[in-house]
Formats: C-alpha cells, sequence, structure tokens
C-alpha cells in the first residue's frame, strides 16, 4: 500500500548528470546537492541517450544513495507538445500503440523490478497534454490544428490514461499528473472542464485510484504565491480581477490555485489524501527587480504591476524567461494539500532554442522562445520575455542556469 506523502521523511535522488552540469558552473555548487526530475523525454532515454544514464541506472544509482524517492517525468505523447513546437517529440499523432509497447511498457518493466521496491517512484505524467486538449483544441483564438487533431482521435487521453493504469499497478509508483498552471486553468471556465477531463481519464485508466495527485507549473515561473496582492483585493472598489496582468482569472498564484484544484477534484470522486505538487525551480522572482512591497492604489493595474513578484511581461510566457530566478528549494509537506515544493525542470536546461536549429529530436522552433517575436494569442500578442541565444529543449544553457543563481528567491 501506498503512503500518504512519498516525499515525507524521504531522501530524494540527486540526478548526478544534472547535478555535474551545475556544479561546474560558477556557483553552481550552492544548489548541485538538490534533488531534480529525470525526463524520459524519449524511448531512447529508456537504456540512456548518447552513453547518458537510462531509467536502471537512475534507480540503481538511488538505491547506492539510500534514496527513498525519485522523480521521472513521462514524456512521450503521441503529437506531443500540440500547441507550441519547441518541445514536440519523436511520435506522430497516431503512434499509441507505439507509445504503449515501446514507451511506457519498458518503463513500467523496469520500475516494476522488486530491487527498486523501497523506492517511492514519483512519476509526473505528460506536462501540457490534458491542459492543451482543455483550451487549445478548438473554438478559441489560441487553438491549434495539432491540438484539435489530438482531441479528435483521442491519443493524448487513451496514452495518459494507459500510462496511469500500467504505472498505477506498481505499488511503489505515484502518479502525479500535469495540471498546467494558475495562469493557463485558472479561469472558472477552464477549470471546471479540466477536472471533468481528469476524472474522464482516470477513469479510463481503470479507476481515479491510479491518480495520486497533481502537479501545477511544471516548469512554468507562475509564482507559488504572490506576497503583496490577493484576488479578493480591491482598488477604489475595482476588483484586480479587472487588472490587465490578472484578467478576470480567479487565482493569482500557484498555491491558491493548486489548494482549489484539489478541493474541486475532491468533489469530483478523487481521493480525500490527494496530493499536490508544484513545480518551483524556477518561480522565484528575487534579484533586483523584486517589489519590496504593494503597489501604489492610484489604479487596479499600477496596483498589481507594482506588487507582483512574477515579473514576466505576459502570464503567458513560458519560454527561457529573463528575470526568473530559482524559487522555493524542494520540500516536502510545505503547506496544506500540497505533498511537496519539486525541482521538475531542471535549473539550467532550456525550454526550446531561440532560433531554429537542426536536430534529430523532432524538437521544433517555437517563436515563444525568440527575444524577437511579438507575440500570439496565447500571450495575449506580448514580447516573449525569453534570453536570446538559447539552445534545443532540455539541452543545457549556462546563461539561463546563472539568470536563475542570481535572480534565485530565497536568495542563496
Ligand atoms: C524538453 C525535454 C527535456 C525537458 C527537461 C523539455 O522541454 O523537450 O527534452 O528533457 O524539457 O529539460
Amino acid at each position: 500500500t501506498r503512503v500518504d506523502n512519498p516525499f515525507a521523511g524521504a531522501k530524494q535522488y540527486v540526478n548526478p548528470e544534472w547535478s555535474a552540469l551545475a556544479a561546474a558552473e560558477p556557483g553552481g555548487s550552492k544548489i548541485s546537492n538538490q534533488p531534480t526530475a529525470v525526463w524520459l523525454d524519449r524511448i531512447a532515454a529508456i537504456e540512456g541517450v548518447n552513453g547518458g544514464m537510462g531509467l536502471r541506472a537512475h534507480l540503481d544509482q538511488a538505491l547506492k544513495e539510500g534514496a527513498t524517492s525519485a522523480e521521472f517525468v513521462i514524456y512521450d505523447l503521441p503529437g506531443r507538445d500540440c500547441a507550441a513546437l519547441a518541445s514536440n517529440g519523436e511520435l506522430g499523432p497516431t503512434d499509441i500503440d507505439k507509445y504503449k509497447t515501446q514507451y511506457i511498457d519498458p518503463i513500467a518493466a523496469i520500475m516494476s523490478d522488486a530491487k527498486y521496491a523501497g523506492i517511492h517512484i514519483v512519476t509526473v505524467v505528460e506536462p501540457d497534454s490534458l491542459p492543451n486538449l482543455v483550451t487549445n483544441a478548438g473554438g478559441t483564438a489560441g487553438s491549434t490544428d495539432a491540438c484539435a487533431t489530438m482531441k479528435a482521435n483521442g491519443n493524448y487521453v487513451n496514452g495518459v490514461a494507459y500510462a496511469l493504469k500500467k504505472l498505477g499497478a506498481i505499488p511503489n509508483v505515484y502518479n502525479y499528473v500535469d495540471a498546467g498552471h494558475h495562469a493557463w486553468l485558472g479561469w472558472d471556465s477552464n477549470f471546471n472542464p479540466t477536472v471533468q477531463l481528469f476524472a474522464q481519464v482516470a477513469d479510463a485508466s481503470g479507476s481515479k485510484s491510479n491518480v495520486h495527485g497533481f502537479i501545477t507549473n511544471t516548469a512554468n515561473y507562475s509564482a507559488t504565491h504572490e506576497p503583496y496582492f490577493k484576488v479578493t483585493d480591491t482598488v477604489n472598489g475595482t476588483t484586480v480581477r479587472q487588472s490587465k496582468w490578472v484578467d478576470w482569472n480567479n487565482y493569482v498564484d500557484e498555491q491558491s490555485y493548486a489548494q482549489a484544484l484539489r478541493t474541486a477534484l475532491v468533489g469530483a470522486g478523487f481521493d480525500s489524501h490527494l496530493g499536490m505538487l508544484i513545480d518551483t525551480s524556477r518561480n522565484g522572482w528575487g534579484g533586483s527587480a523584486r517589489p519590496a512591497g504593494p503597489g501604489p492604489l492610484t489604479s487596479v493595474d499600477d496596483y498589481v504591476n507594482g506588487g507582483r513578484i512574477d515579473r514576466r511581461i505576459h502570464a503567458g510566457n513560458w519560454c527561457n524567461q529573463s528575470g526568473a530566478g530559482l524559487g522555493e528549494r524542494p520540500a516536502a509537506d510545505p503547506a496544506t494539500g500540497i505533498d511537496a515544493y519539486v525541482w521538475v525542470k531542471p535549473p539550467g536546461e532550456s525550454d526550446g532554442a531561440s532560433q531554429l536549429v537542426d536536430n534529430d529530436e523532432g524538437k521544433g522552433f517555437d517563436r515563444m522562445c525568440d527575444p524577437t517575436y511579438t507575440g500570439n494569442a496565447r500571450n495575449g500578442n506580448n514580447p516573449t520575455g525569453a534570453l536570446p541565444n538559447a539552445p534545443l529543449a532540455g539541452h543545457w544553457f549556462s546563461a539561463q542556469f546563472q539568470e536563475l543563481l542570481k535572480n534565485a528567491y530565497p536568495a542563496l
């Protein structure tokens, strides 16, 4: 039987490959002993890419470290990353059988090896996929044909359900399904369909108990907590929800979103012990641009813009954000309903190339990673705020690592 919180009291696995890259950076040894997730971002990653460690090697190393929890990202759906191009993957929209037999089945076979039974294996299941079905699969300005295709052919739903079923059958695996972030799904018109879709997919896996919890902010930059304004604040009688930044969202930060989502999911039939994770690897927003207090009461926009710690140009920006810093260090049980703050996106790994780069990983060029681009419907047609000269998604990006150290909050 599973424990309620796989992070509580656990010694977390430190990935030596990430750790070495971090430690080689000036100042990097301040964080190189932190636990970060291992991304199984293609079939070849199961055995190890370019001589690197595969899943078995990581789990063996976890045993060596005496670790009792380790995090893996399940990330290879057919037609992956349908609303963007930077992390398009190796499988085409109809490759669902390949996903099941060549990706999920081998992962499940390794994870179920009895010698790993003492490790709480945490899986982060398919970032962005179900959220993309909610908001980007038709009928809205931000929709893409690729997402409409994945909704119509059912392969995101089938793939996630299959992963949950196979991995959920292993007693020491803890599945956490990706739930986007507050500035994506926080509006009631997105939030409620999200809850319905999560329930539907979990049921399609055979049982809601295949889902241990959900994770928000994976590889994103939304603040865990905005200390200087709340969604219920008003300025001269006008709600802050009316500000340009909040744009009528029902949430202004990740923790309030994660806790509310948890409550709604339990209401929709998920276990009352459901746990949430928040990826805090890059949402610290410290450094010299961090406000020291609330903004002025001259207007809702002045108040929100003056006080928000999230300094993005627009909350829809997601690629290699300039000004971002490391967030809360990984921690178990940080708040009610939250199993852990985790570093799922390994700090220093790029979100996407800032220009076209030839590659054999299936990755495209997304202009949201280009600092000169003026945006699309999903970021309100704003500049991207991306750092220049970024390599392909997942590749080491030293300048970004330095930016994250510089703007860490809590400071290092
Ligand atoms: C990339 C993956 C990478 C992951 C972690 C994703 O954006 O597509 O290849 O493993 O980030 O850095």
